[in-house]
Parts: C-alpha cells; sequence; structure tokens
C-alpha cells in the first residue's frame, strides 16, 4: 500500500491518497478502489492526518485522492488538509469529484480561500450509451458546456467494447473541454468490465507516442503509476 508520493516529471506535485467515506454513488462497473472506503471516522481523520503531516508543500501543488469524492472526506480531514497547505504555502489543491456534484463545486473552493483548487471529474468516456449501460456510470453528457466547472478530466481506454474510433474521439473531446487530461489504460481488476488487448496494443503503439510528451497529458498505462495504490 503506497498513499503519498511525489510526481516529478510532468506538473510537479505531491500527492496523498487519503481514506474516505464511501463514495456516494458506488456503482461504477469498473471501480474496485471503492474497497478502501470506511464508515469508521476516527480512523479515517487519524490515517489522513498522518499522511498529511507528511506533506512538504515543495512544489507548491497537492493532489489529493480518496477513492470517493472531496465531499466524502471528514470535516477534520478538510480541516487539515487547509492548514497543511496554509501551513506550507501551497498554492493549487486537485481534488477528484463525482460529476454530480457539480452545483456544490463553490462550497470547496469557498472552504479554501487561500488555494486555487482544481477539480478532476471522471468522464471516462463521452460516448453517453457505453458510459451508462457498459460502465455504469450514471450520467449523461449532452450540454458540454457544464464541463467548464471542473480543471481536469479522467478517460477509462482499452475495454472490452470500445473502439479505436470512440478511444480516439474521447481523447480529442477531453482535450477541448478540460486544460488537464488523464488517460488510464484499464487493467483488470476482478470487476464485470475486462480489458482489451488489441486495443491497448494500439494505443501503446500507434496513440502513445505522439501524447506522451504532451504537457497537459497524463497516461497512467499501469493504475499504479503514479505511485499511490491501495493493495
Ligand atoms: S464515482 Fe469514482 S469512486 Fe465512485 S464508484 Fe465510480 S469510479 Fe468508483
Amino acid at each position: 500500500m503506497e498513499r503519498y508520493n511525489k510526481i516529478t516529471d510532468k506538473n510537479q506535485r505531491e500527492i496523498l491518497l487519503l481514506k474516505s467515506f464511501a463514495c456516494s454513488y458506488g456503482k461504477c462497473a469498473f471501480c474496485n478502489y471503492i474497497l478502501d472506503n470506511s464508515y469508521d471516522e476516527n480512523e479515517i481523520n487519524q490515517i489522513n492526518i498522518d499522511l498529511l503531516n507528511k506533506i512538504t508543500g515543495e512544489f507548491g501543488c497537492l493532489e489529493i485522492i480518496n477513492s470517493a469524492s472531496v465531499f466524502e472526506l471528514p470535516l477534520r480531514t478538510l480541516e487539515y488538509i487547509r492548514k497543511t497547505a496554509d501551513e506550507k504555502n501551497i498554492k493549487i489543491i486537485y481534488f477528484e469529484v463525482y460529476f454530480s456534484y457539480i452545483k456544490r463545486l463553490n462550497e470547496i473552493i469557498n472552504f479554501f480561500p487561500n488555494q486555487e483548487i482544481r477539480f478532476k471529474v471522471g468522464i471516462e468516456t463521452f460516448d453517453n450509451n457505453y458510459r451508462t449501460k457498459i460502465l455504469k456510470k450514471n450520467f449523461l453528457l449532452n450540454d458540454y458546456t457544464q464541463l467548464s466547472n471542473f480543471y481536469s478530466c479522467c478517460l477509462l481506454i482499452c475495454t472490452e467494447g470500445q473502439t479505436k474510433e470512440q478511444i480516439s474521439n474521447d481523447i480529442e473531446t477531453a482535450l477541448k473541454y478540460f486544460k488537464e487530461i488523464t488517460i488510464n489504460v484499464f487493467i483488470n481488476n476482478n470487476t464485470e468490465i475486462t480489458r482489451n488487448e488489441e486495443l491497448v496494443k494500439w494505443f501503446l503503439t500507434e496513440k502513445y507516442p505522439l501524447l506522451l510528451n504532451k504537457k497537459n497529458i497524463e497516461i497512467l498505462i499501469d493504475n499504479k503509476d503514479l505511485g499511490v495504490y491501495v493493495q
């Protein structure tokens, strides 16, 4: 298990995988990381405070992930993030958030008056049918102007049933509407979603070399590539 890392190549930052209450949605067919969620508030806060004490602030940028949304972190943890960020002179904080929280984002922005808050949302694909029916991520995207509320998005690629055209279109669309994108190449994880090796081979040979050096694209070939994971 690793919960703290420093990303030192593109978009330098410290990253923490915090513990949190259960994801409010919790039904995405490909998601196994909600197994890290807990209902024990004291345990959550203790683990998170110990982790936050590792933050040095050396990059002025911190990413918090929590196998759910920022709204599922306890208040005590949020207060400690704010205190740490202020003390360590952190200017930018990334939080992950489920799309349905779109109307509540200001609550977090107002809670951190001294930092720029960047929300990362899991879009996974712009194909509404595939997202809702296969991935079981239950929101429809029809009005792309709403996406400006989020700074960055995650795409999930190379799953069974996707096509090269879908993946290419997803990357192109994500780059149009978000300042940064993260591309996750799916790895089998004992959920009902499976990886398509032919798509992986195509992506790694034809797309990856073209995207690799773009500053606003992070590509996770392995889901441990950010150096934080629970196993
Ligand atoms: S919203 Fe995120 S954390 Fe929740 S089930 Fe879906 S992928 Fe997992």
